[in-house]
């Protein structure tokens, strides 16, 4: 498993979401602030999580399809 720090570009799409901008966040480190296609801009994703598919969407998009 590669540990490595991932550094997004700006404008990456992953599912629903939009690679805003990064955040450095106290309790999880570096984030991504992503813009979700409905409309919602303040979804916090890590780059792991957004790369491995675990985050695609806003939580409103993610009960919705549920
Ligand atoms: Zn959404």
């Amino acid at each position: 498993m590669i540990l490595a720090p991932v550094t997004l570009e700006h404008g990456e799409r992953y599912g629903k979401l939009t690679v805003l901008e990064k955040v450095i966040s106290k309790e999880r480190g570096p984030t991504y602030k992503c813009g979700c296609s409905c409309g919602f801009k303040y979804v916090f994703a890590k780059a792991s999580e957004l790369m491995r598919g675990r985050v695609k969407s806003c939580l409103g998009c993610k009960r919705a399809q549920r």
